[in-house]
Parts: C-alpha cells; sequence; structure tokens
C-alpha cells in the first residue's frame, strides 16, 4: 500500500510537470531579452538620471518586448556619438549643436567627415552654458577669464567646444590666454570648491547635482552671466538665448536668473539599430510622458511638439513609425 503510493505520487507530479510545461507559452521561454545601452554623461549630470527614467518606463513593459535598456555614465556628447557610430552603445543623449556638427562633419567630426549613419528619436529638456566662478576670483564676465585657471570640459564632453566658442568670440585663446583644464564635469564642483580651479564651464539641465554640489560648499560661488552673444549667436544658428533658473541653487551668489546662452538635449542612435526596438522606446516614452516628466524637474516644459524639435539628422524609421501612428509627424 505504502509502495503504491508513492508511484502514484510520483505517476502525478510528473504528469502534472508535463503538462503544466507544455501548456505554458513557448515564447516567454524561448524569447531572448534583447539589452540595449544608452550612453548618457557624468552621474551628477541630468543626461544620467534622463537614461535612467528612460530606462525605467520601456523596462516595465519587459514582458511585452523582451526588452531590457540599461545606461552608462560616460564622457558626454561627443563620446555617445562616437560609441554610436561605431557600435559600443546602441543609443546615446547628445547635445543638439553636437548632433548638428557630427551629422555635417564639423569640429570634432572635422577629420572622419559626416556621421551619415546618425539617426534621431527626439529632444529632451534645454541645456545652458553655465560658467561658475569663486565669488573671490573677480571673475564677472567670460572677459575676466583671461589669465585665470578654467575648467573648459573633457574631450569627450559636449561643453567643451561651447566653451571654446564663446571664448574665442570674446577674443581669448584658451591655449594662451587662460590655464585651461580638461576634467570631466563631475570632477569640477570638487576643485573649485577646493580653490584648485577658478571657473568651470558645463553645458547642462537644471537642477544638476553637479551645480547644487559647486553652489553649496564653503566657497562662494557664482554663476557668471554670458551676454553681449548677438553675433554669436548669428554665426551659430543651434545655438539661443537662454537663462540659469537660481531658484534651484538657493546658496549661489546671484539673486536673479542668469543669462546665457544654450542648446537642447536629444536622443540618438544609429541607422543599424533595428526598428522594433527604437520604435518601442519611443512609444513607451511618449505613451507614458506624463510618467516620464515626473522622473526629473527639468523635463517640467516637455511637450510631445517641442519633444520633436532640435534635430538635425533624420528620423530614425522606428521612430517615424510611431510619430506617423500618433499624428506628430503627418
Ligand atoms: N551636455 C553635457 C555633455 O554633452 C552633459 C550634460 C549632462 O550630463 O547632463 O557632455
Amino acid at each position: 500500500m505504502k509502495k503504491f503510493s508513492l508511484v502514484t505520487l510520483i505517476v502525478i507530479v510528473t504528469a502534472f510537470i508535463f503538462t503544466f510545461t507544455l501548456s505554458t507559452p513557448p515564447t516567454a521561454h524561448a524569447k531572448k531579452l534583447t539589452f540595449v545601452t544608452i550612453g548618457t554623461g557624468g552621474v551628477t549630470g541630468v543626461y544620467y538620471p534622463t537614461g535612467g527614467a528612460i530606462s525605467k518606463i520601456v523596462n516595465k513593459k519587459r514582458n511585452k518586448y523582451h526588452l531590457k535598456v540599461t545606461v552608462e555614465s560616460t564622457g558626454g556628447s561627443v563620446f555617445n556619438v562616437n560609441a554610436v557610430m561605431a557600435g559600443d552603445l546602441e543609443f546615446g543623449i547628445v547635445q543638439s549643436d553636437r548632433q548638428y556638427q557630427a551629422w555635417h562633419g564639423l569640429k570634432e567630426w572635422k577629420d572622419k567627415g559626416p556621421q551619415k549613419d546618425l539617426r534621431a528619436i527626439c529632444s529632451f529638456h534645454p541645456e545652458s552654458i553655465t560658467l561658475v566662478a569663486g565669488d573671490d576670483t573677480g571673475i564677472w564676465k567670460v572677459e575676466d577669464l583671461r589669465g585665470k585657471h578654467v575648467n573648459i570640459g573633457n574631450p569627450g564632453s559636449g561643453q567643451r567646444q561651447n566653451s571654446i566658442d564663446i571664448l574665442e568670440y570674446k577674443g581669448i585663446d584658451y591655449k594662451k590666454d587662460l590655464k585651461a583644464e580638461g576634467l570631466k564635469a563631475a570632477e569640477a564642483p570638487k576643485m573649485l570648491q577646493d580653490g584648485r580651479i577658478d571657473a568651470f564651464f558645463y553645458t547642462v539641465g537644471h537642477p544638476s547635482g553637479a551645480i547644487k554640489e559647486a553652489t553649496s560648499g564653503r566657497r562662494k560661488v557664482h554663476f557668471v552671466p554670458i551676454t553681449g552673444i548677438e553675433g554669436l549667436l548669428k554665426k551659430y544658428p543651434y545655438y539661443a538665448k537662454a537663462f540659469i533658473p537660481i531658484k534651484f541653487y538657493p546658496m549661489a551668489s546671484n539673486k536673479k536668473d542668469v543669462p546665457t546662452f544654450g542648446v537642447k538635449a536629444t536622443f540618438v542612435t544609429s541607422a543599424k539599430i533595428p526598428a522594433w526596438i527604437v520604435y518601442a522606446i519611443t512609444k513607451e516614452v511618449f505613451d507614458n510622458l506624463e510618467d516620464f516628466k515626473k522622473l526629473h524637474p527639468a523635463y517640467s516644459i516637455l511637450t510631445k511638439k517641442n519633444m520633436l524639435e532640435g534635430l538635425t539628422a533624420p528620423f530614425h524609421p522606428g521612430a517615424l513609425k510611431y510619430f506617423k501612428e500618433v499624428g506628430l509627424i503627418k
């Protein structure tokens, strides 16, 4: 009797496992997860949380798309364009002006030529060229940077060329007229607070962790207004007037919003990335835009319409399919 029950039990359990395995949709087991990575910027910038916001929204639908989006901290825009073009990263967040330069083969891409596989998806928050200086340095306008110790940005960053553009426009040669550093943005706030640099440039959305860190230490610091730039805006059509909202940085010495110029953060990929992946990411971000916007205060002004502005490279077919489907593009 005892033996019979054991045999029966084994038979029942085996039959159950067999039936259960066969009745489960094979796709749920067989579909392999596809991993894609977004290149962002320093962890105290806004690109890094933006990558995080995209992955959070898209990864919720993992069972639908079998897609997992991960985020990588990088040196910034120029690094991201090059990594996406080399196939090391699938997606990148890049400044609108760097997207323009890469597509046309200018500035950092002068030797490599136009990056014809670059594809646009959408744009995100505005970024402003942010110049922070110690109150004790006597730097109150760009011209005062002469002879000073200034971080203009690491070579992979977007801000490096922005710093060079404004310095040149004001007649300052960064190689001769100041002591230029090429540090990553995440390192600059501590250097400023420690008195090892006088000022730094960072092209970033607001609020950003790096700027909070730079403005809330013991050394009193301020934002340097960047004005008298009409000629610069004429020369470079991708630059526009912008300002730094002071409400985010109550410890900075400035009392009012600070005028400067700016660009937009944009989302790019390569023509080689399959349309279904780009479609899924675009759809999830746009369909859930209200949830997405809650993930960072810099997104408060985003609308589905203005997220299609500031792009130079052609839309990726996966993004275009979605925009046509919902009528954002006719
Ligand atoms: N605009 C910066 C760059 O292109 C990055 C800013 C950020 O990480 O938020 O390098």
